[in-house]
């Protein structure tokens, strides 16, 4: 019995041969069923290749060769359609005891018994199908079927390269990601989408199958592997990872497979066997994904997930395919699909083609989401198994509302929601009426309504929206879409054109808050060293006050920006109020430098603090008299009070913005504050949603800051509120508590007839 790798590799020098010869395709194919069927030592060998939709029989060893172009089976039919069908390997000692079995006489097949066949796969397609088999009733031996699979991947590229088949015929096959499908997640920004698949990392494309330098590709694998380590121990050892809100867990898992022999080995087997660097870790990949099918235990499927990330890493490296879904440009209506996201790789998309964001985690107040919402991009997150569920190109219908995604929906669905579509543009340009009209209560109290935002192209927002200003311009977003540090002379460009835009109404600007899941690439912030816990790291202001060149540069292009206007300086993640005179010092020595400089300053310029740490609220009576303005960050603060990450997906429903504890937390910053008369805003993410803003008015807030696109809704509660009503209905909520405080809010809403959907 030959070895695997040596009846491979003996396959694939004869096949490598027949490729390069001249002959047509008809003649390499029929030498093909031949060196297959003497090195496996099988009487029959067949290749079926799908035609008109058909699996026709195109070459034979062992059957009558009458029934070559004649026998045709429907995919699903028989035993090839099955294999064709299910993307699945077929190894059976007794093919007629099958319940797929169907026989057909013009082969002459009843003499043999057993059988096997492994299905042709090009672009996750069956296009057809290799068979062996023998007159012994005998189940092939594992080396064999391997041997069988590495030659259905060379199979795949002769085929392409000969176009022996249409690419027509391809897209219409049927396989196990057929048909329409139905996806439940969790609805992290509201909406309706449809457009196409598309993978932020795409799948490498395979062009060559068959290595000419055996020595060559394991070098290539070698170097892929060591970067590929290298890769994952730099992820371990920087904050980066949690960009992508991936885990610990995740981390742990990568690394264990990164570093497993077993992998490596498998993959320097299959290049000993004669395939290309590439081909041997999809060949790899391969088996592991049938056997993934298998499983039914969901912890052990979704660590196959991760080494199914590892192994498209590997290919994307050892193929120098290295850019994400964005650097290739979308080409029409695209939904992303993704494990997951960090907010600078989500800005690099085409703003006007992508229509939607489907991921594997995320949650509600991760910054991919934040800026997906101030783009207006409904987002579904944390659906399970999404990328081995979705082909890149299939139609998708993200319904943010319900969390729910159609996967290559019928017709008729397709219809109906268009219908909901055509109404929700109806409810928007409602709410663009909404533009002019006052947010004052049934009561007569004007609430401010502003929005937040962090880049040129969300200016045009503020008219649209008629909102009375930016009450949180988030700069480090300016940062996160460059390649490198933006210049001063940069950042003063965009300050200048945001000023410019907003006209009469004012603009927040905070201070760079990097750091947590807002990392830039180009700025190593925490001197390499590991940080277990980013959000509660070296993080915004701590950084700004460390490093205060970058305040230095930003103090002054905000400065100079507002040259003869008022700014609004906000820092972000104060934590004690020292931090707050250190960074306001910073810019006072900006203006004291530019006053020398008989430069033009700001008209004035007021400083505010973010409340975003709970330590902060202890101190209000020594900072708030300090302050112009306090805006209370709610998506930090909550993570900080309930100690549960913003970007955790296991946590993302756990903590509900309602409970008591945030309400009365709440409550006491606005008891603290009022006597100080300081302004105070809440710029958090739970401003934009109707019923917590119901309870933000009802706690005594008047001023919010929120995403644009809740303006409208929020500006017409506002009109249906009598702020009297809300804040006695809070005032006994707050003294008795219930322990489901939504419910609580919401019926009282209802029985006022206070829309808060
Ligand atoms: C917040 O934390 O609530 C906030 C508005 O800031 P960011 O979401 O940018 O951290
Ligand atoms: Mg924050």
């Amino acid at each position: 019995m030959l070895t695997a790798v040596a009846s491979a590799r003996a396959i694939l020098t004869s096949l490598h041969e027949v490729m390069a010869s001249r002959s047509g395709a008809q003649a390499k194919l029929n030498r093909i069923v031949d060196v297959i069927g003497e090195n496996l030592n099988s009487e029959v060998c067949s290749i079926y290749l799908l035609r008109e939709g058909m699996l026709e029989l195109f070459a034979t060893r062992g059957l009558e060769q009458a029934a070559v172009h004649v026998t045709r089976l429907a995919v699903g039919e028989g035993l090839v359609g099955t294999i064709a069908q299910n993307i699945e390997t077929l190894n059976l000692a007794e093919a007629a005891a099958h319940p797929d079995f169907a026989f057909r006489p013009e082969t002459g097949e009843e003499r043999f018994h057993s059988f096997a066949g492994v299905p042709i796969v090009r672009r996750q397609r069956a296009v057809g199908v290799v068979a062996v088999q023998h007159v012994d009733p005998r189940r092939y031996e594992e080396v064999e079927i391997e041997a069988l699979q590495t030659v259905a991947m060379v199979l795949a590229e002769l085929i392409a390269n000969a176009e022996l088949i249409d690419d027509e015929d391809v897209a219409g096959v049927p396989d196990h990601l057929t048909g329409p499908d139905r996806l439940k997640g969790q609805t992290l920004v509201k909406g309706l989408a449809v457009g196409q698949a598309v993978f932020h990392q795409p799948r490498v494309t395979i062009e060559h199958v068959v290595a000419e330098d055996t020595e060559a590709e394991r070098q290539r694998v070698y170097r892929a592997f060591d970067k590929m380590r290298e890769q994952i121990d730099r992820m371990a050892s920087q904050a980066e990872f949690g960009v992508g809100g991936e885990h610990e867990e995740v981390l742990e898992t990568y690394r264990m497979f990164a570093y497993d022999e077993g992998w490596s080995r498998r993959i320097n087997e299959a290049i000993d066997s004669g395939l290309t660097a590439e081909a041997a870790i999809e060949r790899v990949q391969q088996r592991t994904r049938m056997r993934m099918r298998q499983i039914d235990d969901p912890l052990l499927a979704d660590r196959m997930h991760d080494l199914e990330d590892l192994s498209n890493r590997l290919l994307r490296i050892v193929s120098g395919q290295l850019g994400t879904a964005a650097s290739l440009g979308l080409k029409g209506d695209a939904i992303l699909i993704a494990r997951n996201l960090g907010p600078a790789e989500l800005l690099e998309y085409d703003r006007r083609r992508l229509k939607g964001v489907i991921l594997e985690e995320g949650s509600l107040t991760a910054h991919v989401v934040i800026v997906a919402r101030a783009m207006g991009i409904p987002v579904v997150g944390r659906v399970r198994a999404l990328r081995g569920k979705v082909r890149e190109g299939d139609t998708l219908l993200v319904d943010g509302d319900q969390g729910v995604i159609d996967v290559r929906p019928a017709p008729s669905l397709v219809e109906a929601f268009e219908a909901r579509f055509a109404k929700n543009r109806e409810r928007q340009a409602h709410y663009a009426t909404m533009r002019d009209v006052e947010p004052i209560t049934r009561d007569g109290q004007r609430i401010t309504v502003m929005i937040n935002a962090g880049l040129r192209d969300d200016m045009p927002m503020l008219p649209l929206t008629g909102a009375d200003g930016i009450g949180l311009f988030r700069t480090e977003f300016q940062f996160l879409v460059s390649a490198t540090m933006p210049q001063r002379e940069r950042q003063q460009r965009l300050y200048r054109d945001v000023l410019d835009a907003a006209g009469d109404r004012p603009v927040v600007f905070r201070t760079v808050d990097i750091g947590g899941d807002k990392v830039l690439p180009y700025l190593r912030h925490n001197d390499g060293e590991t940080e277990e816990n980013p959000a509660m790291g070296w993080r915004a202001l701590r950084v700004a006050l460390e490093r205060d060149g970058l305040l230095k540069v930003q103090a002054r292009a905000l400065i100079e920006a507002a040259a003869g206007r008022t700014l609004n300086v906000m820092f972000p993640m104060v934590t004690e109020p020292w931090e707050f005179d250190a960074a306001k010092a910073v810019f006072e020595s900006q203006v004291a430098f530019l006053r020398k400089q008989k430069k033009v300053l700001p008209e004035a310029i007021r400083y505010g603090a973010m409340l975003e740490v709970p330590a902060l609220a202890e101190c209000l009576d020594m900072l708030a008299p300090r302050l112009s303005f306090l805006s209370i960050g709610t998506n930090d603060l909550t993570q900080f009070l309930f100690a549960a990450d913003r970007a955790h997906p296991k946590l993302a429903e756990r903590y509900d913005w309602l409970s008591p504890a945030i309400l009365r937390f709440l409550a006491r910053v606005v008891r603290d504050v009022a006597p100080h008369g300081t302004a105070l805003t809440v710029c958090g993410e739970m401003g934009g949603r109707r019923l917590e803003a119901l309870a933000l008015l009802g706690l005594g807030i008047t001023r919010l800051s929120i995403t644009p696109a809740a303006v409208g809704p929020i500006k017409e509660l506002i009109r249906t509120i009598d702020l009297g009503e809300i804040r006695n209905a809070m005032a006994g909520w707050l003294r008795e508590p219930h322990a489901d405080m939504r419910s609580v809010v919401a019926q009282w809403a209802s029985a006022q007839g206070i829309d808060c959907d």
